[in-house]
């Protein structure tokens, strides 16, 4: 039978003037870069362009939930590519240097060309999307074109029937390898493809992906299946961890482990020995890595997040359709940075009482 998971709305936001107060009373030393609680620095941002995807794979938009009947934010709820561009850049001001566009599926939103020409010209900024591949192939060149830099594809599996099930709209597998293709024929390199393993679903297509893209340039990022939002049913037997996930792949292609690039490196790399190139593996749920975590999220309809996992945002649209300007804005995001103590991922086990979370669509994936 069919699980029925219950819907509820928690897109509120959280009043921004008591962080605006605190922060009033603990003044920061001028010029210093913003830190919070935990003495994480904000250094990355992401950005949902939409709340609207066209798969709806089963970890993270359940048909049964996002049906025709959800209630996905309406046009004018959206930030516009101004107000996106004008916060991105307020970012960037306060230590903001990796930029990546996500949702919902990003190539959806409409002319998100020119959004990403608009980024592009903030200057010295990592630009980045992750994709589904569904559209890729059709706009990978003009994405380079408008300043991309790089591009991350979701694919789950090679199987075909595999992949179909995941994304529950019968895609099929071979229009994201067509996808992938146009993206690295643009230049848009190096590219990453993650993998979502899940107990039961896809892991036996572990070694394959593995194996197919070996050789490539390309770097395949497994990633475990994670609680994000309240809809996808998550229980803990159903990650394939992190660990076991590496040893499945050492099994048939060796592996060693391989150097961070940089502290905070969400995934933890493996190189293969015969210079075959390397894999990334995000253990969020086995190995959390909270304590470096440096970024922020910024929901499609303009409210700041601080963690994947957050059951609240705070409002960054009001202030910007209600004429504040750059600076009482950069203030209102360092004082939600510098208030900011979540830990989550830390803290959670397979028996956490879990709230009503942000979806990861809505929050930015
Ligand atoms: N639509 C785009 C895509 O498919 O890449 C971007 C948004 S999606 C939410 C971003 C990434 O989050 C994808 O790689 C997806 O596989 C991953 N993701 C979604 N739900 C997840 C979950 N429950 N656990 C782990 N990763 C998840």
């Amino acid at each position: 039978m069919a699980s029925i998971i219950p819907l509820i709305d928690v897109r509120s936001a959280a009043p921004l003037d008591a962080v605006l107060r605190a922060a009033a009373r603990t003044p920061d030393a001028a010029g210093s870069p913003v830190a919070d609680t935990r003495g994480r620095r904000l250094h990355d941002l992401r950005i949902s362009v939409t709340d609207r995807c066209n798969f709806r794979c089963v970890y993270c938009m359940p048909k049964e939930v996002f049906g025709r009947d959800y209630p996905f934010l309406a046009h004018s709820d959206l930030l516009t590519f101004e107000e996106i561009t004008r916060l991105a850049r307020v970012f960037v001001d306060h230590g903001v240097q990796k930029i990546r566009l996500t949702g919902g599926e990003p190539l959806l939103r409409r002319n998100i060309e020119r959004l990403v020409e608009m980024l592009a010209k903030i200057g010295d900024v990592d630009l980045t999307l992750t994709t589904n591949g569904a559209l890729l192939a059709k706009k990978a060149r003009s994405l380079r074109d408008a300043g991309l830099k790089r591009v991350t594809v979701s694919l789950d599996s090679l199987d075909d029937a595999t992949f179909r099930a995941m994304n529950d709209v019968d895609f099929p597998v071979a229009r994201v390898l067509e996808g992938i293709d146009a993206a690295a024929a643009a230049g848009l390199a190096p590219l990453k493809v993650n993998m979502v393993v899940k107990r039961g679903a896809n892991e036996g297509s572990i070694v394959p992906v593995a194996r197919h893209f070996k050789g490539t340039g390309h770097i395949v990022r497994f990633i475990e299946y994670m609680d994000v939002g309240a809809t996808n049913g998550w229980r803990m037997d159903d990650v394939v961890p992190a660990a076991e996930i590496v040893r499945s792949i050492d099994a048939e292609l060796p592996l060693e482990s391989a150097e961070p690039n940089y502290v905070g490196e969400v995934a933890e790399r493996w190189r293969y020995r015969d210079g075959g190139g390397e894999i990334g593996v995000i253990a969020s749920v086995t190995q959390a890595f909270c304590r470096d975590c440096t970024r922020a999220r910024l929901s499609t309809d303009g409210r700041i997040y601080t963690c994947l996992f957050a059951t609240t945002g705070y409002d960054l649209r009001g202030l910007l359709r209600g004429g504040s300007g750059d600076a009482a804005i950069g203030d209102a995001i360092a004082a939600v940075w510098r208030q900011r103590g979540d830990r989550y991922s830390e803290i959670r086990t397979a028996n956490t009482v879990r709230p009503a979370k942000v979806e990861m669509s809505y929050i930015g994936g």
